[in-house]
């Protein structure tokens, strides 16, 4: 245990975000830097508790040993920190970034108290390890002969990837896109997680021996028969990419856009021409709203914002989450309750307001008369729960009203992966047509084939794609070798 007094002597602390007036004028990531002694304070805070929960399955999806580590922070054993956490977490720099820490909201500490800083003491864990060279490309020592192709490059790919290469495999991931990285790359936008942070693991892994093709979209331009029969084993981790659409009238109008689109276009254009080959969706000088919430609809209003829109709402279907946890949610569960995130943080200082309207549902989209987007036409709606305890929603007669807009994305979520794989390989689906394969042994209905993340559990988070995708390759190990060593 660090200190046994630490949780007594030390309020939480965690790590600061930079001004949002200053922050919306670039695309640099919003955290600021803090010294080795402020994270080991806060490491000091952690009570060494018995009971950990922070690592059960309430707490952290790849159960990352985060006492153990606490305890060395605290110690100021950095080197050994950073061991044990890559003992569980291929990609500690992608979680430390993103993850909504559930581990933060099971702590034991966080009955009483607010919740030691998890997130941000295993994010400079790994930061510091980079810094120090010690993270570095680990090619397998021996060389098994099989091959294993892995489809789709985001964290459940890149995650099964490095752990069947550690293993000895010949593993090569097939990526359609021109990134490696899945949503880490093309989703996620820069300020919440750089890209230079995506391809230096990349990097890494290529040095280790993983080959990755891009623009290599299987079932397209990559026939996937082809791939079975000179493979061992595939893996299929291709995300949950089919939007859930708004098939409202108007839909049809211009200005109306997939979060995706909007997302995928500026984080590219970054990339290739700092947004000077102009090939990107602009919120400039628009009255923009963001339909749904989420990681994605706060990406969107991000985004937006260092596009310099003239104003920003954010429609939820649902009501006002209560500020502490409700009866019906109680700890160490996630807690559902009113976050402010970064995009809302940055609305309210530059337009003076949260952007976020409850209890709204849209109803039309409103033509300028040129096939363009003007407005939405909404109503707004309560939810009561019956006597078997279902919600209702309903409208709230005469509550009409028209929201000005010329630029709407839907963020309302995501309905599985693509068919075009199923088709191809004549595979089973669940009812909610992800691709069929039980949590634990993670084989669909064809021999040889297993599938991670998103496209099996639905959309989801980076910490479960990586749990998948570690998972999904020692059971594809155990089909390969009859036993695997993998963890
Ligand atoms: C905008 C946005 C923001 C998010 N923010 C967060 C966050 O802050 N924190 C968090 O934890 N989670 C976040 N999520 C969720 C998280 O990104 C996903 O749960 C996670 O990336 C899923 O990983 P995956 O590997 O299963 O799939 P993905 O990351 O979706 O990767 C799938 C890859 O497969 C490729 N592919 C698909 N079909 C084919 C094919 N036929 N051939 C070749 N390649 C193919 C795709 O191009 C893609 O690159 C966010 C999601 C979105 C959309
Ligand atoms: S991966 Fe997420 S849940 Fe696990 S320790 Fe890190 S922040 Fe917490």
């Amino acid at each position: 245990m660090g200190k046994p007094t630490g949780f007594m002597e030390f309020q939480r602390n965690t790590i600061p975000y930079r001004d949002p007036l200053v922050r919306i004028n670039d695309y640099n990531e919003f955290q600021i830097e803090v010294t080795d002694s402020h994270l080991q304070t806060q490491g000091a805070r952690c009570m060494d508790c018995g009971v950990p929960f922070c690592q059960s399955t309430t707490g952290c999806p790849v159960d990352n040993l985060i006492p153990e580590w606490n305890d060395l922070v605290y110690k100021g054993r950095w080197r050994e920190a950073l061991d044990r956490l890559h003992k569980t977490n291929n990609f500690p720099e992608f979680t430390g970034r993103v993850c909504p820490a559930p581990c933060e909201n099971a702590c034991v500490l966080g009955i009483t108290n607010p919740p030691v800083a998890i997130k941000n003491i295993e994010c400079s864990i790994i930061d510091r390890g980079f810094e120090e060279g010690w993270v570095t490309a680990m090619v397998p020592e021996h060389r098994t002969g099989k091959k294993v192709a892995v489809i789709g490059s985001g964290p459940a790919g890149l995650a099964a990837a490095e752990q069947l290469n550690k293993a000895g495999h010949n593993v090569t991931v097939y990526e359609r896109d021109d990134r490696i990285g899945g949503l880490l790359m093309y989703g996620i936008p820069n300020m919440k997680l750089d890209k230079h942070t995506v391809q230096r693991r990349v990097d890494l892994m290529e040095a280790a021996g993983v080959k990755f093709v891009t623009n290599a979209h299987v079932g397209q331009n990559i026939d996937v028969a082809e791939l079975k029969e000179k493979n061992d084993a595939i893996i299929l981790a291709v995300g949950a990419t089919k939007p859930r659409d708004l098939p409202i009238p108007g839909r049809e109008l211009n200005g109306v856009h997939f979060a995706m689109e909007f997302l995928r276009a500026n984080t590219k254009s970054l990339m290739d021409s700092n947004l000077e080959d102009g090939n990107y969706i602009s919120a400039e000088g628009k009255n923009v709203i963001v339909i749904g919430g989420g990681d994605t609809g706060t990406d969107c209003i991000g985004t937006s914002i260092r596009h310099g829109c003239t104003s920003m709402v954010n429609f939820e279907l649902l009501p006002k989450p209560p500020a502490d946890r409700a009866p019906d949610n109680p700890w160490p569960q996630w807690a559902r309750i009113f976050r402010v995130d970064y995009g809302h943080q940055e609305a309210e200082a530059k337009f003076g307001n949260d952007p976020r309207e409850f209890c709204i549902l849209s109803k039309e989209f409103i033509d300028d008369g040129n096939g363009n987007v003007a407005g939405i036409k909404t109503v707004t709606v309560q939810w009561t729960k019956d006597d078997s305890g279902r919600w209702n929603m309903a409208e709230v007669p005469g509550s009409e009203k028209v929201f000005k807009a010329d630029l709407v994305l839907l963020a309302m979520g995501f309905l599985g992966p693509e068919a075009t794989l199923v088709e191809k390989l004549g595979m089973e689906t669940d009812q909610r047509s992800n691709f069929k394969a039980e949590y634990g042994r993670f084989a669909t209905s064809i021999d040889g084939v297993f599938a991670a993340g998103d496209c099996r559990r639905g959309q989801s988070l980076v910490v479960w794609a990586i749990n998948e995708g570690r998972a999904a390759a020692r059971e594809c190990d155990k089909y390969l070798m009859g036993v695997s060593s993998l963890p």
